[in-house]
């Protein structure tokens, strides 16, 4: 009947509305109810049960039995511990002593990782920095093209392959980029790489490469929020195969119901930093852990 994770949490809470005190029987209820809306909500199994052991110790403990409202108290442990999963506190960047600041993006094909370039070049621009970014797709065809157009409509110089700059080799193109940068004096550079359409040991030795050549101060790994739970095994492959530091959730707009968001830092434990919520270059925001449990919630 609800087709999102929030209108389901809400709903199995608000059967406990009117009770003075909570059962067990009450609490497993709720859990039930909690455990069936994230499975449907498409959060990586490992994580349910984590999150719902969680949530049962609390609702059974002293902090609900105080309470004046029991119901409430359940939905302010449900808040906390959604805070939890996805990450606690908000992430930041950690940026260079000596600039220029080197940012990798790593992901599958199609994952976002351009487009996202183009964002977080607009929004440091926007705070004052002077990006510089590097079209090290030499994969994808187009993936250059692709990245002067997002270049020229963010207003943000690209570097390119070009005879005698690396054409063919990315790693090449990473590096003369990243020398550039420094030579013209941007304070940072977002070095874009090429993803393939599935988990591939040749993409991981070309990401592990240029990481080697260029070694980012951060390496933020993009998923497309709309993969669900599949976003955990995706992002547990590039852990292993090229280790990232932070999360960018993209296509955030698309997917309704959190799965991507609730599995993903239970099982990397590195915070997600952004999220893009569209097509255009202002559809990007900072990712607030407690906003995101507001939206799961409310
Ligand atoms: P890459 O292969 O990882 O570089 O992925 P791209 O940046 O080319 O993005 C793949 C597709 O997803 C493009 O059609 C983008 O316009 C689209 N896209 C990227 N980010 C978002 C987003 O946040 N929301 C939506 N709706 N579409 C997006």
């Amino acid at each position: 009947m609800f087709n999102n994770l929030s209108d389901r949490i809400t709903a199995s809470l608000k059967g406990l509305r009117g009770h003075g005190r909570l059962t067990e029987a009450d609490v497993d209820k709720t859990i039930r109810e909690i455990r069936r809306a994230l499975l449907d909500a498409d959060v990586a199994v490992s994580v349910v049960r984590e999150f719902t052991g969680r949530v049962r110790e609390r609702a059974l403990g002293e902090e609900v039995s105080k309470a004046l409202n029991p119901a409430q108290q359940v939905v302010k442990i449900v808040h906390s511990e959604l805070v939890e999963v996805l990450g606690g506190a908000t992430g930041e960047l950690s940026w260079a002593k000596h600039p220029p600041t080197v940012i990798m993006l790593a992901g599958l094909q199609g994952a976002g990782k351009t487009t996202l370039a183009g964002k977080l070049a607009t929004w440091m621009k926007g705070q004052g920095h002077t990006p510089l970014l590097v079209a090290a797709d030499l994969q994808r065809p187009n993936a250059v093209g692709q990245l002067q157009i997002v270049g020229e409509r963010a207003g943000v110089p690209v570097f390119a392959p070009e005879p005698g700059n690396g054409v063919g080799n990315p790693v090449l193109v990473a590096m003369n980029g990243v020398s550039t940068a420094q030579f013209q004096q941007h304070d940072v550079v977002i070095v874009d790489t090429a993803g393939r359409l599935g988990i591939d040991e040749e993409m991981m030795q070309q990401a592990r490469e240029i990481r080697d050549a260029v070694n980012p101060h951060e390496t933020l790994f993009v998923v497309d929020a709309m993969i669900g739970q599949d976003a955990a095994r995706v992002a547990e492959a590039f852990r292993d195969g090229v280790g990232f530091t932070g999360v960018v959730l993209s296509k955030l707009d698309g997917d309704a119901r959190g799965g991507a968001a609730l599995s993903i830092t239970g099982v990397t434990e590195r915070p997600i930093l952004f999220a893009s919520t569209g097509e255009s270059l202002d559809d990007f925001e900072r990712f607030h852990p407690d906003r995101m449990a507001n939206r799961i919630l409310d």
